[in-house]
């Protein structure tokens, strides 16, 4: 029979998963083989097919549940079915088939786990990464919508309602568009892409007045509080997009507003404000930092008795930053210390020089409030005045924002063992923040700087001026000095004189200025004193 086979079939191939062989057997053995009981192999195609309609009937499906029911079923099917067949002498391949189901499956498992990821577990939306990842987006704008009291209101719900309040902002966000796709994030953040060309503000006003009305949720109403930033699109990440959206929507709720555009300067500035303070410490190394000097008038003498040192910066592409940017930005990341010890190195030395045209001079420097709590401050100052060879005395240290230290133990042990070091102090900016009898009393300082607000008022503004004569009047009484900021013109000198003011610093008795100007000033009028 063998033989019979091979010699009417010749070289051709049968090789199993040629496809002929099935085809083969059956037109050799014919019916009447079948009838004997003998062994018939149908191959891989049957089962190949089946497995294909079974997978496509699969991925149809909506639900992961049926899917995987489907996947899993076919496969035990295909297990089963050759054995059970077996007993007939019928063979079948399940390998293809097989193959074709547990690749589906493992396919469709992947998808659905990498899906979880991007779905947003309490509303089932995608979420803000959906959004990220989402190619088509690059074409659109994007609309981000921030509901401002988001946590507050989840907080104040009974449990398991938050889901009804996303509901309702989703009904309302899709007013106008049903169809909008809208993604969630975390804390009461929607986004969603829109056409770039269109008009978007009427669409975002209507938007808003929408959220007028409040929500009720769980019997209770509930006003919400939205804002709406706009990204119109650029060569950017989608990421960096949708940040720049948000940002639009906090500047609009911080200003007030209903919506924003996201303003590419923003981001410029941003970037500047986030690489500034890095450039900052070089820029000390590199030589664009320097300090400038503002004279202080003895007002009853009318001599130069010291000078406040403030540090300046010229950028080598920016110009000159303004001190208030780069001490702010320094002194909130905890960076002010560099910028300090270069201040009051350069300051110390000043101190000396000018010692030696005018005896009583005394140099002031601003300390930032933060480094009261730095322990070596005291001794690493009182090896700066002995290796420069200035008695304390000779130098001022201005703090701010001492109110809170002034509370604080370990502020205010800092500030008497800098009055023990011999160092005078003085409280900067006085009379705005808080500052209160109490605090008054309680800092130990020899210098009280009432802040230019109220000194550039007390010619004209009657309430200004009592303040003015009135701190002047407590200080003397509690043996301090007082010292005048922002002493603009000649008529506010005058009136200081009046009211018994100490001492006068602003742009009628000196602009910032270096310290080959300040020396040439104080020498000339002490020259002319001396005439
Ligand atoms: P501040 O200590 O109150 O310094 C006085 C500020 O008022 C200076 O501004 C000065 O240029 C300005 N000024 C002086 N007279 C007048 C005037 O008649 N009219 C007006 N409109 N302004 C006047 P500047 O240099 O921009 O410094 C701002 C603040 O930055 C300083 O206020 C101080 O708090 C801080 N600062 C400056 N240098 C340093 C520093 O080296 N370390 C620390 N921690 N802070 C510094
Ligand atoms: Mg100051
Ligand atoms: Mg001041």
């Amino acid at each position: 029979m063998v033989a019979w086979v091979s010699e009417s079939l010749g070289d051709q191939d049968f090789s199993p998963g040629s496809g002929k062989m099935a085809g083969a057997y059956v037109q050799i053995l014919g019916a009447e083989t079948l009838k004997r009981g003998n062994p018939v192999y149908f191959g891989w195609i049957p089962l190949f097919l089946v497995a294909l309609a079974i997978a496509t009937v699969a991925v149809r499906r909506r639900r992961l549940a049926h899917r995987m029911w489907l996947l899993g079923g076919g496969a035990l099917l295909f297990l089963l079915v050759p054995a059970i067949l077996e007993d007939k002498l019928i063979t079948l391949d399940v390998t293809p088939g097989l193959f074709i189901l547990l690749t589906v499956g493992v396919v469709v498992a992947w998808r659905t786990y990498r899906a979880r990821g991007l779905v947003n577990p309490v509303s089932n939306l995608p979420n803000l990464d959906a959004l990220r990842a989402n190619r088509e987006g690059r074409k659109h704008a994007i609309v981000a919508a921030r509901i401002l009291n988001y946590e507050e209101i989840v907080a104040a719900l009974p449990p398991n309602n938050e889901r009804q309040l996303i509901e309702q902002i989703v009904a309302r966000l899709n007013v106008g568009s049903p169809d909008r796709l809208l993604y969630q994030g975390d804390g009461g953040i929607f986004g969603w892409f829109e056409e770039p060309k269109q008009p978007f503000g009427n669409h975002l006003e209507a938007l808003h007045a929408l959220f007028r009305n409040p929500a009720r949720i769980a019997g209770l109403s509930i006003d919400l509080a939205i804002s709406f930033g706009v990204e119109i699109g650029s060569g950017r990440s989608l990421a960096n997009r949708l940040a720049s959206a948000l940002v639009a929507a906090d500047e609009a709720a911080h200003h007030g507003l209903k919506w924003k555009y996201h303003d590419p300067e923003t981001l410029e500035n941003a970037s500047w404000k986030l690489s500034m303070l890095s450039q900052l410490d070089e820029a000390i190394d590199r030589g664009e930092v320097w300090v400038a000097y503002q004279p202080k008038l003895d007002v009853a003498t009318r001599r130069i008795i010291g000078a406040e040192a403030l540090a300046r910066w010229t950028h080598p592409e920016k110009g000159p930053i303004a001190a208030t940017e780069f001490v702010a930005a320094a002194e909130q990341h905890n960076r002010i210390g560099k910028l300090t010890d270069f201040v009051l190195e350069k300051a110390v030395a000043a101190g000396v020089q000018m010692i030696k045209r005018a005896a009583d001079f005394d140099i002031a420097v601003n300390l930032s409030a933060r480094l009261l709590t730095d322990k070596g401050f005291t001794l690493r100052l009182s090896a700066l005045l002995a290796r420069h060879g200035l008695a304390p005395n000779h130098l001022t240290l201005e703090l701010t924002e001492t109110a809170a230290l002034a509370d604080t133990g370990e502020g205010l042990d800092m500030i008497n063992r800098l009055r023990d070091l011999g160092v005078n102090i003085a409280i900067d900016d006085y009379g705005t923040g808080q500052s209160t009898l109490d605090y008054l009393k309680k800092i130990p300082a020899n210098e009280i700087k009432i802040d230019q607000s109220f000194v550039k008022g007390i010619v004209d503004n009657r309430s200004d001026r009592l303040m003015v004569q009135s701190t002047i009047g407590l200080a003397h009484s509690l043996g301090r000095k007082v010292v005048a900021e922002g002493v603009e013109h000649r008529d506010i000198l005058e009136t200081l004189v009046e009211l018994e003011c100490d001492i006068a610093q602003g742009f009628a008795v000196g602009r910032p200025m270096s310290l080959e100007a300040l020396a040439k000033r104080v020498s000339a009028v002490r020259r002319r004193s001396a005439a």
